[in-house]
C-alpha cells in the first residue's frame, strides 16, 4: 500500500511519544503475568525470501502465479483448511484483472469464536517513488510491501493449528494497483471478500490488517481508521505490546486514515478490524514503492516483535 487519506491530521496528533528506540524505563514494562506465544522470526524472514525469489509478484505474472500456489501448498502442508476465491475486478480504466484471494482456515477447539487476520500477496507493478525516474515503470520486489505481512501470517498459522482459536488467514490479492494520488483501483482484492463476507453473512469478533510488518527499524503507530472502527482490537494490540516489551516499536500515538485493507472490511464487511502497519511522523519507510523495497530491508527482529503481539494477542482475546 498505500496512500494518505488526512495527512494533515499526522500535525495534530503527535503531541506524543517521539522517542524511537526503547528506553531502560520501556524495557522493564513487562507484565510476567502474559504468556508470549511462540513465533519464530528466522521461520517468517525464510517465508519472506521465499516470496521474492519468485521475483515481483504483479497480479497474472508467472511468478504471482507460483506465489499464490506455493501459499496454498503451504497452507495445506500446516494443517489448514484452503479455499479459494477467484473472479476479476474491473480498474477504473475498465482493464479487467484476475483477481485469486486464498483462505486459509483453522478450526480450533473454540468454533463459535473467529478471527481474521489479513494481509495482500500481490506486490504493486510500478516503483513511482523510487528516485530513478528512469526505473519507475519497472515493478518492485515488495519484500516489506506484501510478502512481510504473509510471511508472518504463515508462521502465525504454523504455530496455530491444533489450538482453541478458530482463525481464518487471508491472503488478499490486487491490493496495490492504485494510481498515485487517486483513490481508485487500491484494495480490489479485499473489496471482493468483504462483498462475499456481507452476502454470505460471514461473521468473525474482529480482524487484523499485517502491512509493511518487516522492514529494520520500523515503528507502527496507530492508524485513524483503526481506531475510529476498531478501537478495541487497536487499543488492545498496543496496550498488549507494551506488556510484552514492544512498547518501543508499538507506539502510543494516532496518526491520521490511511487507505489499506482494513478500511473494505470495516466499511463492506462490517468486520471491526485493526491495521498493523509501519506509519510514523514522516509517513511510511523511505524503501516504500522503491527497488529499495527488498530483502536487505528486512529485519528478523521487526517480524519476531509484530510476530509474536499479534498472535499473543490472538491467543488471549
Ligand atoms: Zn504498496
Amino acid at each position: 500500500m498505500i496512500r494518505y487519506k488526512f495527512f494533515f491530521l499526522v500535525l495534530i496528533t503527535t503531541l506524543v511519544g517521539c522517542t524511537r528506540h526503547k528506553t531502560t524505563a520501556e524495557a522493564q514494562e513487562v507484565n510476567p503475568t502474559v504468556t508470549v506465544a511462540t513465533f519464530n522470526g528466522d521461520s517468517a524472514y525464510a517465508y519472506c525470501q521465499k516470496q521474492v525469489d519468485f521475483g515481483p509478484r504483479v497480479p497474472e505474472s508467472n511468478a504471482h502465479r507460483q506465489c499464490a500456489e506455493w501459499i496454498i501448498n503451504t497452507c495445506k502442508r500446516l494443517g489448514a483448511q484452503v479455499s479459494i476465491q477467484q473472479a476479476p475486478v474491473t480498474l477504473a480504466d475498465g482493464k479487467k484483472i484476475n483477481c485469486k484471494n486464498i483462505i486459509s482456515s483453522i478450526t480450533g477447539t473454540d468454533s463459535l469464536h473467529k478471527v481474521v487476520v489479513m494481509a495482500h500477496y500481490d506486490t504493486r507493478p510500478w516503483a513511482d517513488q523510487d528516485p530513478n525516474t528512469n526505473r519507475r515503470e519497472e515493478p518492485i520486489l515488495g519484500a516489506n510491501d506484501g510478502a512481510s505481512g504473509v510471511a508472518i501470517m504463515l508462521e502465525m498459522l504454523r504455530n496455530t493449528t491444533g489450538k482453541d482459536k478458530s482463525i481464518d488467514f487471508v491472503f488478499v490479492d490486487v491490493e496495490d494497483m492504485g494510481k498515485r494520488n487517486s483513490d481508485k483501483d487500491w484494495c480490489l482484492g479485499s473489496e471482493l471478500w468483504s462483498q462475499w463476507a456481507k452476502e454470505s453473512g460471514y461473521h468473525a469478533d474482529y480482524g487484523i490488517l499485517l502491512d509493511m510488518v518487516g522492514a529494520e527499524g520500523a515503528t507502527f503507530a496507530k492508524e485513524a481508521y483503526s481506531m475510529r472502527y476498531a478501537p478495541a482490537v487497536t487499543s488492545g494490540i498496543w496496550h498488549l505490546a507494551k506488556q510484552i516489551g514492544h512498547g518501543d516499536i508499538f507506539r502510543e500515538t494516532t496518526l491520521g486514515a490511511i487507505t489499506d485493507d482494513h478500511e473494505k472490511v470495516n466499511l463492506i464487511a462490517g468486520i471491526p478490524m485493526a491495521d498493523v502497519i509501519q506509519y510514523d511522523e514522516h509517513g511510511f519507510g523511505y524503501y516504500w514503492h522503491t527497488h529499495a523495497d527488498d530483502m536487505r530491508n528486512i529485519s528478523t527482529q521487526t517480524l519476531q516483535a509484530v510476530g509474536e503481539t499479534v498472535l499473543t494477542y490472538i491467543m488471549t482475546h
